[in-house]
């Protein structure tokens, strides 16, 4: 454990533009630098660094942090390793924390897990390359598969000896105990009795994102009709299918490099293309892929080649996985390879060059494939080409970002000859929406309506807030979070209740006390996450808050921050278009505070107050709860009442 204080230490010796000058060509800009960003190819710079703040933000791709996310990014680092790196350069010793007996069980634990599957990685190929088993079996079928030593090596391939017992009597010996070989499946016990699981295979070593091992795929090498082709690891403490990609840790690099993905099905495709030279290519270990595979593979890029065998199966599974992609906002595009043949057979028969020129030739957009498909399918029948022009709308309609979007509608429009309109009223049902959501109204208090409609529109040009638009106070929230960054830490003038004076009060401390005393808080997970944050590291007595999650080390609040901090992100003048436009600057602060607070409590409460009601109607409500409701409800009218006499005072 490094501790916090070493941390800020590190990220203060470090000059954020000497470190992104590594890589980028910075050129001054006022107090700022600017380059091209490394993230995503572009001709004009918008690749911004503040040495002031210690951070950088590209107003291209969206991406920022501090010292730490950068490094982490461009290297694909882990936080501890960026972290060890930068201190190397700044020439500070680490001190790491003594950790508390708890972390220091789990960690040792956990830590001895991994190392018991390092050594079965080991086990295993030594028993490959050592073992005449091993030698005539294993290394006989990849060899033929025409394996290198070379590849076998760099992927840790191994095999699994006959029997039953070898391996984890070796284990044993070496002074594992049963249980941990029990608790990484290495082994199932059988009446009090161990054994192997993976008996005369070939082992594939899965592993973590960082490149350690933490399960197996294991490949059977004798035609029994009742022993599985592959099997793999089950789930466990530390081997998580769902959210492990094979290959990851070894096509990371290449993957962020050339902003692109190739997803296969299995660990030879991944492996042959690899020795091929082909480096961006991962397997959703031997299940169909799933959303946190895709989230793991969005980390890295946006664009996804999917390269499948051109035959039906291979197509419907092409189908599944990038529906999944799309839903993420991935860019899809698919590479069908001759029929009968398996991305394994198709790299072992050509060259690299051969097979890069293949996969730009054959290269399809996703959506494109999916309704020629489907054209195809239903030629000279209209009836069921509409049914088909539908099986494209469903998946038009999962992207997530709206102009796009329309683009594909545009293009399917086309395609299938229908009109625009028509598919995007198809594609707005598949999506769930309904006409923009109506807010309770309360026709006495015309300032509650402003913020309504500012949140309904979200922020036009503003694309990072549009899948948030379902949430009616996301708009409203991040504008709160906005000016708590910017001005929490400043005093502001309140009027006392009874108009007596003013009293001068922290911006950030009346924020906390007007919403603690009608229990509200965010809605939106993500912005309630920065609040409760700013809030404890003010309570903990950070002079510089902002700073302080800036400089920390959780990189989506990092991130979220610099969005809300810099001057791209303008508050909304849209509060209350009702009566007076306010300019939510600096200059009205005390007022300013007041407005967005208030109006912020004024429209939770009056959605609370609206559903308080809506439940009255049910009509099997016991009296007494139905008395609850009915307190409940005068309660908050009472407050929504002062709230207004407030609003209209200020
Ligand atoms: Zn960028």
């Amino acid at each position: 454990m490094i501790d916090r204080q070493t941390i800020d230490r590190i990220l203060a010796a470090v000059p954020i533009e000497d470190l992104v000058g590594d890589y980028v060509r910075l050129t001054k800009r006022g107090s700022n630098y600017i380059g091209l960003c490394p993230f995503h190819s572009e001709k004009t710079p918008s690749f911004n660094v503040s040495p002031s703040r210690g951070i950088y933000k590209c107003f291209g791709c969206g991406k920022g942090g501090n010292a730490v996310s950068f490094l982490m990014e461009i290297e694909q680092l882990n936080f501890i390793d960026a972290i060890k790196r930068l201190a190397k350069r700044a020439g500070i010793q680490i001190e790491e924390r003594e950790e508390t007996e708890a972390e220091r069980q789990q960690r040792t634990e956990h830590e001895s897990l991994m190392l018991l599957l390092e050594w079965a990685e080991n086990y295993y190929q030594k028993s490959l390359t050592d073992s005449t088993e091993g030698k005539v079996a294993g290394l006989g079928y990849l060899t033929e598969r025409g394996v290198t030593a070379e590849t076998i090596a760099k992927f840790g391939l191994g095999y699994s000896p006959a029997g039953g017992h070898a391996m984890s009597q070796a284990a044993l010996q070496a002074g594992y105990s049963a249980s941990f070989l029990q608790r990484v499946g290495l082994v199932t016990e059988r009446n009090g009795e161990l054994y192997d699981r993976f008996r005369e295979r070939v082992m594939f070593p899965i592993r973590s994102v960082s490149g350690r091992p933490i399960g197996f795929g294991g490949r059977a090498l004798r035609t029994d009709g009742k022993l599985a082709k592959y099997i793999n690891s089950p789930e466990g403490e530390i081997y998580h299918k769902s959210e492990t990609l094979f290959g990851l840790s070894l096509a990371k690099r290449a993957i962020a490099q050339q902003d692109r993905c190739f997803l296969v099905e299995g660990y030879l495709d991944v492996i042959q293309l690899h020795q091929r030279g082909l480096e961006n290519v991962v397997a959703s270990s031997g299940t169909s892929l799933t959303t946190e595979q895709t989230r793991l593979i969005g980390r890295f890029t946006k664009n996804v080649v999917l390269l499948y065998d051109g035959d039906s199966a291979g197509i419907k599974a092409a189908e599944r996985g990038a529906d999944l992609l799309l839903a993420e906002g991935i860019n899809v595009s698919i590479v069908l390879l001759p029929e009968g043949q398996d991305p394994d057979d198709f790299a072992k028969a050509h060259t690299l060059a051969e097979i890069q020129d293949f996969v730009e030739d054959n290269r399809k957009d996703f959506i494109h494939f999916k309704a020629a498909n489907r054209l195809k399918a239903g030629k000279g029948d209209p009836a069921q080409l509409a049914k088909l022009a539908q099986d494209v709308v469903k998946s038009i309609a999962l992207i997530p970002d709206g102009i796009t979007r329309a683009l594909y509608i545009q293009e399917a429009a086309r395609q299938f000859s229908l009109s625009e309109e028509l598919l995007t009223a198809e594609v707005s049902k598949q999506r769930g929406q309904k006409p923009l959501i109506a807010r309770p109204k309360n026709p006495d208090t015309p300032s509650a309506e402003a913020p309504t409609d500012a949140a309904a529109e979200g922020e036009a040009g503003s694309p990072e807030v549009e899948p948030k638009a379902k949430n009616p106070f996301y708009v409203q929230e991040r504008e709160l979070a906005s000016m708590l960054l910017r001005y929490g830490t400043e005093n502001i003038q309140i009027a006392e209740d009874d108009g007596s004076g003013v009293q001068s009060v922290r911006l950030a401390d009346y924020m906390a006390a007007e919403f603690a005393v009608d229990g509200i808080t965010f809605t939106d997970p993500l912005l309630r996450r920065l609040y409760d944050g700013y809030q404890q590291q003010l309570a903990e007595g950070a002079p510089d808050p902002q700073q302080a999650l800036l400089s920390g080390l959780d990189p989506e609040l990092t991130s979220l921050c610099i969005d809300l901090t810099t001057d791209r992100y303008t508050l909304s003048k849209r509060w209350f278009q009702g009566g007076k436009v306010v300019d939510l600057s600096h200059d009205d602060l005390s007022l300013n505070a007041q407005q967005v607070v208030l109006t912020f409590k004024w429209d939770i409460l009056s959605q609370e107050l609206a559903s308080k009601r809506e439940e009255l109607k049910n009509p099997e409500l016991t009296s007494q709860e139905v008395d609850e409701r009915m307190h409940q409800i005068q309660d908050l009218s009472q407050v929504l009442c002062r709230l207004s006499e407030l609003t209209k005072r200020i």
